[in-house]
């Protein structure tokens, strides 16, 4: 057992082991830390609804209800009516027949992509002879988060991956692929990049080559559509080969996950997936806070529009500065730095005035990408963001600041 003490030294001494920041309270966006007030760039709390009294005032109403935890799983004995009634409203939001509640996103990819590749196998415990064999193939953009990987590498089924929103990559990918059944994954907001996949065309694909798309929208719920809908209301898709999947941990400001399909891939989760069924799952308080974010979303879309002007605002400003922006088209507008050195000296740099932005770097990213994801926040004031714009440009201005080799995307 030697190898554990040996690896962890190993990595400490290449600076890879580290300390993780302790906060005294959560960001909306500020922050306390050391004593002192932060200003977060790098809040997922992108609407402030963690702490909307609406949102507390549910939360207490139940606890007051059901007290703090359900300790029965879903399948046996802790199947509440509020569950249900969360369901049909993420499945009414997502425009699909059903939905299925996860403890959290993650949980929900780990189980969800895992899982519905064994449906057959599971039922032939209850009979089931398939009229011919199927055999699946995942098709995962190169940037997809870690939690879609995992999944599909738990489903042991057959797995491509294409170059980030490549469609001519994943369609060469389609072409040559021998499965019967295909399903593309993509995030619908990339987590470190900020840009969108282009979900129609890849739709287009998927009608020609008979696939599936699931769509991660884990930074795309509550922030983009009309009603907060996310990537596929962006789009104003609503389309049969879509599995929409999302975190309740973001925009919702609570904690969950979940997928919304049509009815027969949602009965056959819910028989087969035993991430749904065999696990605890969210505490009533969560359901009845996630039910009154989505009513908040769509009867307080001033929220949506801050985070959205201040978005702007803060991309207008960067104009003026020469930092490359991945991308410019969702809250998260990362700034590539390049070197990893440099991304650290910068957040440093950052943090001796108060702002805290997430230095994001290999293995999050490929080497030489390191970045800094500012994510814009409802709650963030002009002055704010006049300040971090102001340290990046003079941090600009001070120090030789190589030029990243990357081209922008937009
Ligand atoms: N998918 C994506 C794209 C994410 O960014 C995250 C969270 N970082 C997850 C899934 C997991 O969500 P959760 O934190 O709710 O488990």
């Amino acid at each position: 057992m030697k190898e554990f003490s040996e690896i962890s030294t190993w990595l400490s001494s290449r600076g890879a082991v580290h300390a993780i920041p302790v906060v005294e309270t959560l960001p909306q966006p500020t922050f306390r830390m050391n004593d002192q007030n932060f200003v977060s760039f790098s809040t997922n709390n992108y609407l402030g609804l963690a702490q909307h009294p609406r949102m507390i005032d549910k939360a207490r109403e139940g606890l007051e209800r059901y007290g703090v935890g359900n300790c029965e799983s879903r399948l046996l004995g802790g199947d509440l009516d509020i569950y249900d009634q969360l369901e049909s409203k993420l499945a009414r939001l997502k425009k699909k027949d059903t939905a299925l509640l996860f403890a959290t996103g993650y949980l929900t990819n780990l189980g969800a992509l895992s899982a519905l590749v064994k449906a057959g196998q599971t039922a032939r415990i209850y009979g089931y002879r398939a009229k011919k064999r199927h055999s699946y193939a995942f098709f995962s953009d190169e940037y997809n988060h870690i939690s879609i990987r995992e999944g599909i590498r738990l489903s042991d089924a057959d797995r491509q991956t294409y170059r980030h929103r490549d469609l001519g990559h994943l369609e060469n990918l389609l072409k040559e692929s021998t499965a019967s059944s295909k399903i593309i994954v993509t995030d619908g907001v990339f987590s470190q990049d900020g840009d969108i996949a282009p979900l129609p065309e890849m739709l287009d694909l998927a009608e020609r080559f008979d696939a599936m798309v699931y769509v991660d929208d884990a930074h795309g719920t509550g922030v983009l559509g009309a009603n907060g809908g996310g990537t596929t209301e962006y789009f104003g898709l609503d389309h049969p080969r879509l599995i929409c999947m999302g975190t309740l941990s973001k925009a919702y400001g609570a904690i969950g996950g979940f997928v919304a399909t049509d009815r027969h891939i949602g009965d056959l989760l819910r028989l087969t997936c035993p991430a749904y069924g065999f696990t605890s799952t969210l505490p009533p308080d969560q359901v009845y806070a996630v039910s009154e974010a989505i009513d908040i979303v769509a009867e307080e879309p001033e929220r949506r529009q801050r985070l959205w002007e201040n978005q702007r605002y803060f991309v207008r400003s960067m104009s003026r500065l020469s930092y490359k922006l991945l991308s410019t088209s969702t809250p998260i507008v990362p700034i590539l730095v390049g070197d990893e050195g440099a991304t650290d000296v910068l957040s440093e740099r950052l943090r001796k005035e108060r702002i805290h932005v997430d230095s994001v770097k290999f293995p999050a990213v490929p080497r030489k990408q390191a970045r800094l994801r500012v994510i814009l926040n409802a709650g963030h004031t002009r002055r704010q963001i006049d300040k971090l714009v102001w340290v990046l440009g003079e941090y600009e201005r001070s120090s030789f600041f190589p030029a990243p080799s990357l081209s922008a995307v937009a």
